[in-house]
């Protein structure tokens, strides 16, 4: 198909940010029951697909995946699959919140320690005040607690699901879930909550300009480095891989 890139057999749609609202728009008014799944793809999550049948599967299932960070656009350019650009969750949360400020969509967060959830909310209420906050918990509880979550997010009934529990965490609770969430869109955005709460701050715009957030926040979250670790395998493997 020619406006999908694959990556290591993962189909990265080729679209911008601004079109990724739009198809995210056309969900919201078309009201559907089923719940769509947004999956921001990262580097760690098309590596983990190739031995995790499971995550595989979700990823498979999900409505949309973006393009979760520089890693996967430049490869994909490398590989002519030339994806326009990067569509990464905080960006895409940031943008949903503009845009729900507009139209006046609902959220329901899920995630981070208590503390940056609360912050977030109150930075998010005073940002964009037409957006509904219907609900928010922390993303630190037991399994035995999500049939309680889950249950008021079905009573409340969001727009949009936010979940910032970290890949592929996120990815697996919203698909076990996902017939029972009754959201219209669901999103796992890693550390997002924390970035809007200021308990991360983000690379200036010269860094991100520069295509080199991953290496200030290797600078500045140095625990990171481990993770990190996977970009170059990453991009190997990738730039070796046959796709079909
Ligand atoms: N987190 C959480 N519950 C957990 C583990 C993590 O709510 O059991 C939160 C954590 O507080 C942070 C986010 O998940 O806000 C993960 O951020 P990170 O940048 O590591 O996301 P990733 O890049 O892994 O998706």
């Amino acid at each position: 198909m020619n406006n999908v890139a694959k990556i290591m057999g993962i189909p990265f749609p080729k679209i911008t940010m601004d079109q990724t609202l739009q198809e995210l728009s056309k969900v919201i008014e078309k009201d559907k029951s089923e719940l769509f799944h947004v999956v921001t793809g990262n580097p760690e999550i098309v590596m983990s697909c190739q031995h995790d049948q499971s995550l595989r599967s979700i990823i498979d299932e999900a409505g949309l995946v973006t393009a979760d960070g520089i890693g996967i656009v430049m490869v994909s350019r490398l590989k002519g699959g030339n994806l326009p650009e990067r569509v990464t969750g905080c960006d895409l949360l940031i943008k949903l919140l503009e845009a729900g400020n507009q139209q006046k969509w609902s959220f329901y967060f899920l995630g981070a320690d208590d503390a940056t959830s609360k912050k977030a909310a109150e930075v998010i209420s005073q940002t964009y005040p037409n957006v509904s906050i219907l609900g928010r918990h922390h993303g630190f509880f037991k399994q035995e607690e999500d049939a309680r979550i889950v249950e008021e997010i079905q009573s409340l009934a969001p727009d949009f699901l936010i979940v910032a529990l970290g890949a592929p965490y996120a990815e697996r609770w919203i698909h076990k879930y996902r017939l029972y969430l009754n959201a219209k869109i669901a999103i796992g955005v890693g550390g997002s909550l924390d970035v809007i709460a200021g308990k991360v701050k983000r690379a200036p715009e010269i860094w991100q300009k520069l295509h080199a957030e991953w290496l200030y926040r290797l600078i500045k979250q140095p625990s990171r480095w481990r993770r990190q670790l996977i970009l170059p395998r990453f991009a190997l493997s990738a730039l070796f891989f046959k796709e079909h």
